[in-house]
């Protein structure tokens, strides 16, 4: 692979650093260097904003303070306080890792050795290790990816993981200063609040006079953008039956999505355009579901669950199961 260290300017470390302690944001997990803090705001920061996380970030670490009172929690407990973040596979990951990082005595202080932790994928990873404990490795995210392809001018295909490589090259680079963790939050810290997707603030990017996309006039153009993912399209028949305050339901044996979880018993199939009618539709990631309510009396099945009505939300907070059970209360 070309090496990309010819392409970073002396001073492009220097003046990211300078303009990030001038202008950055003072956010809660900024204020610490505990492992364990820092990794729970990156693992509730994925596909949310930091607006959201802050009140959750906060109810999080007053119920589970530390590895130990999260290793030990019901998985109920740590579903419900984090019903509402989404991705609800984030929780579940959190607390089996937090079960292996308590076993194992703390957290390792490496990218290479946390990345073999449950749910520590690269960034988590790479995030925690530089974050906690300084080590110089770059962090990619979304905001990281938009910033180094406009400033190195970079078309490059970011979500093929050899072309990503050529990013992370560049991220590790940047990262070999004294404070790589404040060179990590400044990159992050430029795409989140300047260098936005839309209309950049280029004026006050301390990289106004070096940005190649800026030179070239191909900001609008970069990064370039992921081809959209063809969504399926299912129709799922769940079977709501309620009795004296209880809903039945199953451990998820079919479904394509929400794996695992407790759901409403019923088929389901795959098809090629959207029913004439249906009750409820929801989306989950690729899945296009149109759901037919189908309410019954009883339900005869030794996998079957009586939930309390009021506790479902605890045994799974999607809402997907909210709407349904909305429905058919309806
Ligand atoms: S000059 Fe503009 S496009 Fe270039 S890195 Fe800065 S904010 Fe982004």
């Amino acid at each position: 692979m070309k090496s990309t260290l010819q392409q970073i300017r002396p001073d492009d470390q220097s003046s990211l650093i300078s303009w990030y302690h001038d202008n950055h944001r003072d956010l809660p997990w900024r204020r610490t260097q505990d492992p364990y803090k820092i990794w729970i705001s990156e693992v509730m920061l994925q596909q949310t904003t930091v607006v959201t996380v802050l009140p959750y970030y906060e109810r999080f670490l007053k119920a589970f303070p530390n590895i130990k009172k999260l290793a030990q929690a019901p998985l109920e407990k740590v579903l419900e306080l984090w019903s509402g973040l989404g991705y609800y596979s984030r929780a579940r990951n959190l607390h089996k890792a937090a079960q292996a990082l308590h076993q194992n005595g703390g957290f390792p202080q490496t990218a290479t050795e946390l990345e073999q932790l449950p749910g520590f994928g690269p960034y988590t990873s790479r995030a925690v290790a530089t974050f906690a404990f300084q080590e110089k490795v770059g962090v990619l995210d979304g905001n990281v990816i938009r910033v180094l392809c406009r400033r190195y001018g970079l078309s490059v295909q970011h979500w093929i993981p050899k072309e990503k490589q050529v990013l992370q090259k560049i991220a590790d680079d940047l990262a070999q200063v004294k404070t790589p963790d404040i060179l990590n939050q400044a990159l992050m810290e430029l795409g989140a609040t300047l260098c936005t997707p839309q209309n950049p603030s280029c004026l006050l990017c301390p990289w106004v006079s070096r940005c190649q996309a800026r030179q070239s006039s191909t900001i609008a153009l970069l990064p370039l953008k992921k081809p959209r993912a063809t969504f399926e399209t299912w129709v799922w028949q769940p079977q709501v039956a309620i009795q004296k305050g209880k809903v039945a339901l199953v451990q998820n044996p079919d479904l394509p999505f929400l794996k695992g979880q407790w759901v409403f018993p019923g088929p389901i199939q795959k098809m090629k355009s959207k029913p004439a009618r249906f009750d409820v539709k929801h989306g989950i990631t690729k899945y296009d579901i149109y759901i037919q309510v189908r309410k019954k009396k009883s339900l005869s099945s030794q996998d079957v669950k009586w939930v309390p009505l009021d506790q479902v939300k605890k045994i799974n907070p999607t809402s997907l199961i909210q709407k349904i059970l909305e429905h058919s209360q309806k």
